[in-house]
């Protein structure tokens, strides 16, 4: 009984997927889509010039990377709002 129960256990901990979070270096399951995306470049809805000018403050994010959902979300929002101050 015991052993089996192990197993299942083993089986359903190999199912999770787990990525680090390019900004918090959080660990999150890639199988949940709700907890985190990656290429977040592709999603983007601003111009290359925006990418370009966030990416020069933040050269140590990669925006092809994994992101949790919560950095994906504030990193979106800060590269689009960066048109602003141009
Ligand atoms: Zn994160």
């Amino acid at each position: 009984m015991i052993v089996w129960d192990m197993k299942s256990r083993r089986t359903e901990m190999s199912n999770l997927d787990v990525r680090n979070c390019e900004v918090c270096k959080t660990n999150f399951d890639w199988n949940d889509e709700l907890d985190g995306c990656l290429d977040i470049e592709e999603i983007l809805d601003c111009s290359d010039t925006q990418i370009n000018k966030w990416q020069e403050q933040n050269k140590n994010i990669d925006l092809q990377s994994y992101f949790c959902s919560e950095c994906a979300n504030k990193t979106i929002q800060a590269i689009e709002e960066n048109q602003d101050d141009t």
